[in-house]
C-alpha cells in the first residue's frame, strides 16, 4: 500500500518499474472515494489531468528515461492555486463557475515534474481563517478526530495528507495557514522565505505575506517538494533571485554545534499544558543532539497579531476588489453597475471575508492611515530588527507552533479574536519574511498531535531541513498516521 511509504520511496518504486504510476493513482482515487466522504478534504477532483500525467510517467519508465524527482507521486493542491482548465473556488461562492484560464507557476513546476494533480482542496474562504470552517464549500474534519478541525486555512491540504489520501500537498501560508494545520494534523509543513516560491497564479490574500508552501509526512519529502517549487520567476515581482541549494544533498549532515534559541514570549507559558510540556521535551531532544540552548526576548511579538490584522486586511481589501461580478465567477445583476457590484459582493462573500474587507478599508481610509496601517508597518520593521539581532547568536529559533492541539468543530466560530490568537506563534514569521517549519513533537492526552516550529534567518531552508530531519530521526515522530483511519 502506498499510504505507508514516503513520497520519495514511492517515486523510486515508480522509477524502477516496481509500481506503475497509473496503478498508484488508481489506488489513490480508491482511497479518496472511500475516505473523503468522512474527511472532506477535496473541493473537486481532476481525474483526467492526473491520469494523463500518470500515463506519461509510465511511458517514460518503459522507454528507460530517468524521471524528475517525485514524478508519479500524486499531489493535492489548495483551491486558491490555479490549475489550467479546472475550477479555482477559494472555497467562496463568489468564484462559482470560474475555471482557471492559466496555470500558476507552482502548478507548471509540479506538472513539469510529472506529479499527477489529483484535485483541489478545501480552505477557509480566500485563506482567511485557522480552522477551515470559513469555507463556503464544506466542512473538513481532522483525521485524528473527526469532531475536530484540521486547522486552517489550508485544512483540506492538511487533512488530505493526514488521512494518506495523498502523500504530498500544496497549501498557502499568509499568517500560519500551512504550519498551524500541519501542527494540528501531525504533519510537516514549511513556510519558505518570502519570495522563494513564486506567487504567480496564487489568488492573492495579503501579497506581502503570502507564500505557497508544501505539506508532507516527513522532512525529506517536504524538502523534495520545496526543491521543485523554489526559484526565481519573472512573473512575480517579489520573486527572489539566486540559486536554490540542493536541499536533499545536505539534509543528512550532522548538526554539530547547533545553537538553538527560545523566544521568551513564546516559551509555552499560557499555552495548553501538554503543548508546553512537549515543547520542554523538545528542548531536551535538542540538548541530546548536542545543541546549546539560550533564551532571547523579542518584545514586539506582543504586537504581531494586531499588526498582522491591520496589514493583512488592508492588503486583502485591495486584492479582493477585483471580485466585482464582472470579471470572475458569480454575477448578481442589479439595475446598474454599482448595484451589480453590491449584490454580487453581498451574496458572494462570506462573513469573515466581509469583516476583513471592512476592517482593511477602514484601516486604509484617509485620516486613519497613519494611526493604523502606518503604525503596523513600523511594528513590522521593529520586529525585523529584533529578529535580526538574535540571528547573530543562534542558528534556529524554536517555539510551539500552535498554543493548542486541534479544537472542536464550532468551538471558536463565534469568537474571531480567539481564532486569530491560534496564530500567535506563526504570524511573526510572515511579517518578517523568514522561513519556518512545523514538525510533530508529541501528543496530548487525547492522542492529538502537537507541533514544534523551527525558524531561521532569510534563506535558511537548508539549515531548517537539516535540523528538523535530525530532530525527526531522534524522536521517531514522522510518517504519523491516525489509527482510526489506517484501518479503512
Ligand atoms: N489564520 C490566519 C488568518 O486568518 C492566517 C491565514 C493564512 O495564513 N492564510 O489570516
Amino acid at each position: 500500500m502506498t499510504e505507508n511509504l514516503s513520497a520519495l520511496s514511492l517515486h523510486q518504486k515508480i522509477q524502477s518499474g516496481e509500481r506503475s504510476a497509473v496503478a498508484v493513482l488508481e489506488e489513490t482515487y480508491r482511497r479518496i472515494d472511500a475516505l473523503d466522504g468522512k474527511v472532506g478534504a477535496f473541493n473537486s477532483l481532476s481525474r483526467d489531468l492526473a491520469f494523463e500525467t500518470a500515463q506519461a510517467v509510465d511511458q517514460k519508465v518503459k522507454a528507460g528515461e530517468t524521471l524528475p524527482i517525485l514524478a508519479g507521486v500524486p499531489l493535492a493542491v489548495k483551491d486558491n492555486i490555479n490549475v489550467k482548465g479546472y475550477p479555482t473556488t477559494c472555497s467562496s461562492k463568489i468564484l462559482h463557475g470560474y475555471v482557471s484560464p492559466y496555470d500558476a507557476t507552482a502548478t507548471l513546476k509540479v506538472k513539469a515534474h510529472l506529479m499527477p494533480i489529483v484535485g483541489k482542496t478545501n480552505l477557509d474562504e480566500f485563506a482567511m481563517g485557522s480552522s477551515t470552517e470559513n469555507s463556503a464549500t464544506r466542512i473538513t474534519r481532522n483525521p485524528w478526530d473527526l469532531d475536530r478541525v484540521p486547522g486552517g486555512s489550508s485544512g483540506g491540504s492538511a487533512a488530505a495528507v493526514a488521512s494518506s489520501q495523498t502523500l504530498l500537498s500544496l497549501g498557502s501560508d499568509t499568517g500560519g495557514s500551512v504550519r498551524q494545520p500541519a501542527s494540528l494534523c501531525g504533519l510537516v509543513g514549511l513556510k519558505p522565505t518570502y519570495g522563494l516560491v513564486s506567487r504567480y497564479g496564487l489568488v492573492a490574500f495579503a501579497s506581502s505575506l503570502d507564500q505557497i508552501s508544501p505539506f508532507a509526512r516527513n522532512v525529506k519529502d517536504t524538502a523534495a517538494l520545496l526543491q521543485i517549487l523554489a526559484g526565481f520567476d519573472t512573473r512575480d515581482s517579489s520573486s527572489l533571485q539566486g540559486d536554490v541549494p540542493n536541499y536533499l544533498q545536505t539534509i543528512d549532515q550532522p548538526v554539530s554545534k547547533l545553537r538553538v534559541g527560545v523566544i521568551s514570549e513564546l516559551n509555552g507559558e499560557g499555552m495548553q499544558p501538554e503543548v508546553a510540556a512537549a515543547f520542554q521535551a523538545s528542548l531536551d531532544t535538542f540538548r541530546k543532539l548536542g545543541a546549546e540552548i539560550q533564551t532571547f526576548s523579542i518584545p514586539s511579538i506582543k504586537y504581531a497579531v494586531a499588526s498582522y490584522y491591520i496589514i493583512a486586511t488592508a492588503e486583502a481589501s485591495s486584492n479582493l476588489a477585483r471580485f466585482d461580478g464582472v470579471r470572475y465567477g458569480l454575477r448578481e445583476e442589479g439595475e446598474d453597475i454599482y448595484n451589480t457590484y453590491c449584490k454580487t459582493r453581498a451574496q458572494g462573500f462570506g462573513p469573515e471575508v466581509k469583516r476583513r474587507i471592512v476592517l482593511g478599508t477602514f484601516a486604509l481610509s484617509s485620516g486613519y492611515y497613519d494611526a493604523y496601517y502606518g503604525k503596523a508597518q513600523k511594528i513590522r520593521q521593529l520586529l525585523k530588527h529584533e529578529f535580526d539581532k538574535v540571528w547573530a547568536h543562534v542558528d534556529v529559533l524554536v517555539c510551539p507552533t500552535s498554543p493548542t492541539t486541534a479544537f472542536k468543530i464550532g468551538e471558536k466560530t463565534n469568537d474571531p479574536v480567539s481564532m486569530y490568537l491560534s496564530d500567535i506563534a506563526t504570524i511573526p514569521v510572515n511579517l518578517v519574511g523568514i522561513p519556518a517549519i512545523n514538525i510533530p513533537c508529541g501528543f496530548d492526552d487525547l492522542k492529538l498531535p502537537i507541533g514544534l516550529q523551527l525558524m531561521g534567518p532569510h534563506r535558511s531552508e537548508e539549515t531548517l531541513f537539516r535540523v528538523a530531519h535530525a530532530f525527526e530521526q531522534a524522536t521517531g515522530l514522522c510518517n504519523l498516521t491516525p489509527a482510526e483511519l489506517s484501518l479503512v
